[in-house]
């Protein structure tokens, strides 16, 4: 059985309305929460337990009796047991020959053992039918019926028949099964409750290593440099200054990162002549975090932007302009407009405003409601063209916001050079190779291969 046409199976509805019994080995805490779903469902339970004594934890309308009678009255045995515990089943093989026993079981651990716990079951008893499902549905969420984010239950076995019982029993319950098709995708199965958002993890870790650095970087320059050497004490400027230094800077690194990879992918291919050959590994996991990236550097993007509307009430920023304007009152002076300075300033909110309306759009498609209505052309139009022009769009609106500080010694305290011209050196790279390669002479040749040319073909026609 494929694992399409069985797919279909587990849209198609149940025909029968008649409940069977279901057994339940284990009065713990799933034991007790799945039977008690069930019995509110309308299937007759019945445990298998070490102990036959009813207590008042178990759901009222289900008999309590010993492994192998319980076992006796009903074809489909849940083993609410953990795994090490297996073990006592062998000595029930006769009684669980021919049922369907649905391995509920998860682990501590990813990959914890060298086979999933599913076939372990199904190699302890070669003659009942082991069928995986369930163990992504919590115990809490059973009970509560706070069922919305584990909906799904996904069901695996290499008997057709006893997962389409199971499955049966799954629709029975209210919950969708998803069948993902034989006993060797168990370990996948079991795998799913540990992960804790596998594709987050590399772009957290690096955005708070960057954000460390970055924040410790601002402090050092903008409030220990500015206390040892003009004794002013802005260490206040931790709440609003150094954050509304750092989180632009992270936006636009983390931004930058966003296509470095595609950058460093092209220039492989370009070096190898071939599309053929695997990326590094490290290269690989990296393209596939790009989205999360380019969401983190949304968030921060969006900070920057709250954080820069504040500043017009901060009490430094009245002080600064009120000292201004007596300054000029004392010396009997008004400063004349810079034009050049207002240019300038207004073009560089412009471009803030614009690179991260642009900035959003992109988030906004990332979206899977919104990515699924688009086709394939244009999801790429909109992650690469529109991405480009949002990266194009910052990288201007920093330039624009150091001008030509970088030429002023003063804006290397201590010989280091300030947290704007760190932050432009990720994205500019990426916009200058970018330059590079799009560049008819060299865009023809990736192009050629990315069909499919190779500079060495090592099957020759
Ligand atoms: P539990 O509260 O510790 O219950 C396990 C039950 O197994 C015990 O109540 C006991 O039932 C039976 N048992 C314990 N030692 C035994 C032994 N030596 N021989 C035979 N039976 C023994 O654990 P649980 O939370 O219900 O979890 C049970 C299984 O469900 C585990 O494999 C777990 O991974 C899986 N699971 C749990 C959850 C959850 O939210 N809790 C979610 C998904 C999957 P009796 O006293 O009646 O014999």
């Amino acid at each position: 059985m494929n694992k399409n046409s069985s797919n279909i199976m587990a849209l198609a509805p149940s025909t029968s309305n008649k409940r069977e019994t279901v057994c339940i080995f284990g009065t713990g805490d799933f034991g007790r929460a799945l039977g008690h779903k069930m019995i509110q469902s309308g299937y007759p339970v019945v445990y298998g337990s070490r102990s036959t004594q009813i207590s008042n934890l178990i759901p009222r309308d289900a008999e309590v009796l010993s492994h192998a009678e319980a076992a006796k009255k009903a074809a489909v045995i849940i083993i609410a047991i953990q795994r090490q515990h297996y073990n006592f089943l062998t000595k029930l093989a006769d009684v669980l020959h021919g049922k369907v026993l649905v391995d509920i079981s998860n682990n501590l651990k990813l990959n914890q053992y060298p086979e999933s716990n599913a076939e372990y079951l199904a190699q302890l008893l070669p003659g009942s039918k082991v069928v995986k499902g369930f163990n992504t549905v919590s115990a809490w969420a059973l009970q509560s019926g706070t069922l919305d984010a584990s909906r799904q239950v996904f069901i695996c076995g290499d008997d057709v028949e006893a997962k389409q019982m199971v499955m049966n029993i799954v629709r029975g319950l209210g919950l969708t099964p998803v069948d993902k098709g034989s006993l060797l995708a168990a370990q996948e199965i079991e795998n799913y409750p540990l992960q804790l958002f596998p594709t987050w993890k590399f772009p957290i870790f690096l955005s708070l290593g960057l954000g460390l650095f970055f924040f410790f970087y601002c402090l050092v320059l903008d409030v220990i440099y500015v206390y040892i050497h003009e004794n002013n004490n802005f260490s206040f400027f931790i709440a609003i200054t150094v954050p509304n230094q750092v989180f632009p800077a992270m936006a636009l690194t983390l931004f930058g990162l966003v296509y470095l990879p595609g950058i460093f992918a092209a220039i492989v291919q370009l070096y190898r002549g071939t599309k053929y050959r695997r990326f590094p590994d490290w290269l690989d996991k990296w393209m596939l975090c790009r989205k999360q990236l380019g969401l983190i550097a949304l968030a921060f993007a969006s900070l920057h932007a709250v954080f820069t509307l504040v500043t017009p009430l901060r009490a430094f920023s009245s002080w600064r302009t009120s000292r201004r304007i007596v300054s000029q009152v004392l010396n009997n002076q008004t400063e004349p407009l810079n034009h050049t300075n207002a240019w300038l300033s207004d073009s560089y909110l412009a471009l803030g405003i614009l690179g991260f309306f642009v900035f959003v759009l992109l988030g906004i498609t990332s979206l899977p409601s919104v990515s699924n209505s688009v086709n394939w052309r244009e999801f790429r139009f909109i992650q690469s063209k529109l991405g480009y022009l949002a990266l194009i769009l910052c990288t201007a609106h920093t330039l624009i916001y150091g001008g030509d500080w970088f030429l002023n010694p003063s804006a290397y305290k201590w010989y280091l050079p300030d947290i704007y011209m760190l932050s432009l050196v990720v994205p500019c790279a990426v916009l200058v190779v970018k330059f590079v390669l799009i560049l008819p002479c060299v865009d023809k040749h990736l192009t050629k291969i990315r069909q499919g040319w190779e500079r060495n073909p090592r099957y020759s026609e």
